[in-house]
């Protein structure tokens, strides 16, 4: 706690004197006492797409409603993303197209491709709501093209909609009937013209905005109800009484090194290129003060978009330990879930796609003996890894991973090359996961599992569709932005 904000908390709270406290508050001014500085309905802490959405839904509701953003310039990682929402079972741009999709086909894709121990509820509800979503953003302003991108990347210039996930990849395919999902606003940087029209759109119906006020600690009362907030302002104390509830939307913990070295451990070190400076885990921290519990802490999600073709993804055991073919963030799962080095190890046909991109050349050898030694791997793991991959993949099949033809096929062909996969090396992108339990309405609940009265999340804040965004692009916005609504929703209820 730094010495102004201690002062200027001392000041406001100097008439709370004597008030029991609840375990989370730092103290507890009540409303008639004349020690808050500003009264709303609902305040909404963060900028960001989810932060936004809350705002938006809680206004149209008929509430007053303030945002605070910590930073001088509103949109946090909404902002400086690409501006790609996942979304389907015909939503209006995938109709636009001539797309046919389902709800049905978007859920089983999801729940093949994203991680277990899904918020099965959550996920569906997401499903159902998604296409409406698209069209609600859209009557406020947020321009998604009209075109349909090629089958993977790069994204379709000028917005529109492509394969953002690994829909078309065989092993999906045979599960769920594969659509375009991933929905790119328009622009040179979507997230920016995403941002900026949810900006306008707040102004127009008269939400207030305000940069530079980071909000600092919750407010409870006795019996537990979240009343408001202390807020910094240039290091002044603004004690804002949100009269019907306050949402948490501050991003994840990406630059919180304290959180990350208790939750992450041996990944604290993963760059999370998506999280960045906004990401400071204040919110987070905010809300466990509050009392609320947390989930999925541990759970980054991460792109390893990787070249792997024909070839196999290796461990410091010299073990396979991925279906090669899986989803760019199935893929940095398994990576990350190694403590140490892994390698895409490829024959002669293989390497042609490897060669010149972002990974390095760790060993070449005629041999796959050779190549282990050269790696420095356990005698004989390599090569009875191969072996075993190679008689079963000559016949079409993979026991260990269920990879699917057409990548699926023998390595043989000398010479025989090693691409290192570490942390920051051969991942593309990643933030946390894990934040303050909510049900899907967005009320952030206690360990007990009950709702915290006056407290609400969405977005990074909480641990909302928390293994899904490993499945396609788009789901970490998308997601944010959903639930960010179903959050105004309810603490405009109050
Ligand atoms: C370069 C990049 C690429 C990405 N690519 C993808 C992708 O391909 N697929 C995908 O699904 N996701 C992607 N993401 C991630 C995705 O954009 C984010 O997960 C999502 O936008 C988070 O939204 P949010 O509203 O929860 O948080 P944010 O947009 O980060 O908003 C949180 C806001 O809260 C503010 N804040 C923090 N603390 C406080 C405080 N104490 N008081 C007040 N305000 C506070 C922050 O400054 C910030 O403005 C990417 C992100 C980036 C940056």
């Amino acid at each position: 706690m730094n010495g102004p904000e201690d002062a200027g908390r001392r000041r406001l709270f100097a008439a709370a004197a004597g008030a029991a406290l609840a375990p989370a508050a730092a103290a507890a001014p009540r409303a008639g006492e004349g020690a808050w500085d500003v009264y709303v309905d609902v305040l909404v802490t963060g900028s960001g797409a989810a932060g936004l959405c809350a705002a938006l839904e809680a206004r149209a509701a008929g509430r007053s409603v303030l945002v605070a953003e910590a930073l001088p310039d509103f949109g946090g990682a909404s902002r400086r993303s690409p501006g790609i929402l996942y979304a389907g079972g015909g939503s209006p741009l995938q109709r636009a197209l001539g797309i046919d999709d389902s709800v049905d086909a978007m859920y089983d894709y999801l729940m093949a491709a994203g991680e277990a121990g899904q918020d099965q509820a959550a996920l569906r509800r997401y499903c159902e709501g998604s296409a409406e979503h698209i069209a609600w953003l859209a009557q406020r302003g947020v321009d998604f093209g009209d075109r349909l991108g090629a089958a993977v990347e790069p994204l379709p210039a000028e917005g529109g909609l492509y394969y953002s996930g690994a829909e078309t990849a065989p092993r999906y395919r045979a599960l769920a009937r594969p659509a375009p999902r991933g929905h790119v606003a328009a622009g040179p940087r979507g997230g920016a013209t995403l941002v900026q029209a949810l900006l306008g759109a707040a102004r127009r119906v008269g939400v207030e905005l305000r940069d530079s006020l980071a909000a600092q600690r919750l407010v409870a009362a006795p019996d537990g109800r979240v009343l408001g907030a202390v807020l910094d302002r240039a290091g002044q104390g603004l004690a804002v009484r949100a009269r019907a509830g306050v949402v948490l939307a501050c991003g994840g913990f990406a630059a919180d090194d304290r959180l990350r070295a208790v939750h992450h451990r041996h990944r604290a070190s993963v760059p999370l290129s998506w999280g960045g400076d906004s990401d400071r885990g204040r919110g987070i921290a905010m809300g466990i003060g509050a009392g609320a519990a947390t989930a999925a802490m541990h759970c980054l999600g991460v792109l390893a978009d990787i070249p792997v073709s024909g070839g196999i993804i290796i461990n410091a055991a010299g073990r396979r330990i991925v279906a090669e073919d899986a989803a760019a963030g199935a893929v940095g799962s398994a990576l990350l879930a190694q403590r140490g080095d892994c390698w895409v190890v490829a024959d002669r046909r293989a390497t042609p796609a490897l060669e010149g991109g972002a990974l390095q050349r760790a060993a070449e050898a005629n041999s796959v003996g050779d190549l282990a030694a050269a790696l420095g791997l356990p005698r004989g793991a390599l090569q009875n890894s191969v072996a075993y991959y190679n008689r079963y993949a000559a016949n079409g099949t993979d026991p260990l991973f269920q990879r699917a033809a057409p990548t699926l096929r023998p390595l043989q062909g000398p010479p025989y090359g090693a691409w290192l996969l570490r942390p920051g090396t051969g991942l593309n992108g990643a933030c946390t996961l894990g934040g303050l339990l909510t049900d899907p309405e967005g009320r952030v609940l206690d360990g007990f599992g009950d709702p915290l009265p006056g407290l609400f999340a969405a977005g990074r804040n909480a641990a909302c569709l928390l293994a899904s965004p490993q499945a396609a692009r788009g789901l970490a916005l998308g997601s944010a932005s959903f639930f960010g609504r179903s959050a105004g929703r309810a603490a405009a209820a109050g």
